[in-house]
């Protein structure tokens, strides 16, 4: 996410009412011995010209059509991947909590509904230091929201942000998101654990490198048997135009062009490897799989 909360209300007020989705608090599939769910944080409602504008017009008014969306805002689930094993309770982000939009900061009612409390929490692992994937992290009272957690990102995007000379070189809409990342961080940086592309954070995790959406955003492939999923947070960041035509440029990614490049590798590795995909901003909980007809994808939730 790159909008700050101020001129996102400024621009959110000219938009009607926002749509309310369904409330799932979570969305579970059996892998062997672990679990793979996702947890709801509340979903998010944006713009829809954050993700448009840098799309040919005549073109997107056909998907726009064909998949009946707004051409005034864009309403996105935020699903936080839970992976369970034997001994480890381990969550892909944390959420935006109550600091940064309406709509959001659930994470801690849809894990009580999964019978899970902060406590619970083993391992935290970062795709990417967004508001809406990070603020979170820290409680109302400013407390990290895990208590017992070890936390892990990948070391470009913790330097990327923690250089005291990011939030200079942004754009403006991008700077309350860098303070913010900031902020977080230092409440971290005593107990953050840092990984690399390649590496795995926790055993049976590979990290995976997918930049674009941010410089150092990761994703992770979990395999069991013949059976594989991989966790992309925004590198895919929503079930229309990313799938439908994966390299035109969106606005909501820090280098478009990087992105679109990432996201074609991976919607192309998915669904010929026949993987699931579980993603942050996907629809219905955001576990699904990827269907390829010619140069276009689809989401097909489970
Ligand atoms: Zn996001």
């Amino acid at each position: 996410m790159i909008i700050r909360r101020r001129s996102f209300l400024k621009a959110a007020s000219c938009l009607p009412l926002s749509v309310a989705l369904p409330s799932i608090a979570y969305t579970k599939i059996d892998f062997g011995k672990t679990n793979i769910t996702t947890v709801s944080d509340g979903s998010i409602t944006l713009p829809a010209g954050l993700t448009f504008d840098t799309m040919p017009k005549a073109e997107l008014e056909l998907i726009i059509n064909e998949l009946s969306l707004s051409r005034e805002q864009l309403v996105r689930e935020c699903n936080v991947t839970l992976l369970e094993t034997e001994n480890r309770k381990i969550l892909f982000d944390v959420g935006a909590g109550v600091y940064f939009l309406d709509g959001m900061g659930a994470i801690v009612d849809s894990l009580d509904e999964r019978g899970l409390a902060p406590e619970d929490i083993t391992d935290v692992i970062f795709t990417h230091a967004h508001p809406d994937h990070i603020w979170g992290v820290l409680d109302d009272f400013d407390d990290l929201l895990f208590p017992n957690a070890t936390y892990h990102i990948g070391r470009t995007e913790w330097d990327y942000w923690w250089n005291p000379e990011t939030v200079n070189r942004v754009d403006e809409s991008r700077v309350e998101t860098a303070v913010g990342a900031k902020t977080r961080f230092e409440a971290l940086q005593d107990q953050i654990e840092f990984f690399d592309d390649g590496d795995e954070p926790i055993p049976g995790v590979l990290a995976l490198m997918t930049p674009g959406h941010t410089p150092g955003h990761m994703s992770f492939e979990i395999a069991n048997g013949s059976q594989s999923a991989l966790i992309v947070g925004d590198a895919i960041n929503d079930h229309h135009v990313a799938f439908k035509r994966p390299n035109w440029l969106n606005g909501l990614d820090q280098n478009p062009e990087e992105a679109a490049q990432t996201r074609q590798k991976l919607l192309n590795r998915i669904s010929n490897e026949d993987m699931l995909i579980v993603g942050f901003h996907l629809p219905k909980g955001g576990i699904g799989r990827v269907a390829q007809s010619g140069t276009e994808y689809s989401f097909v939730s489970i």
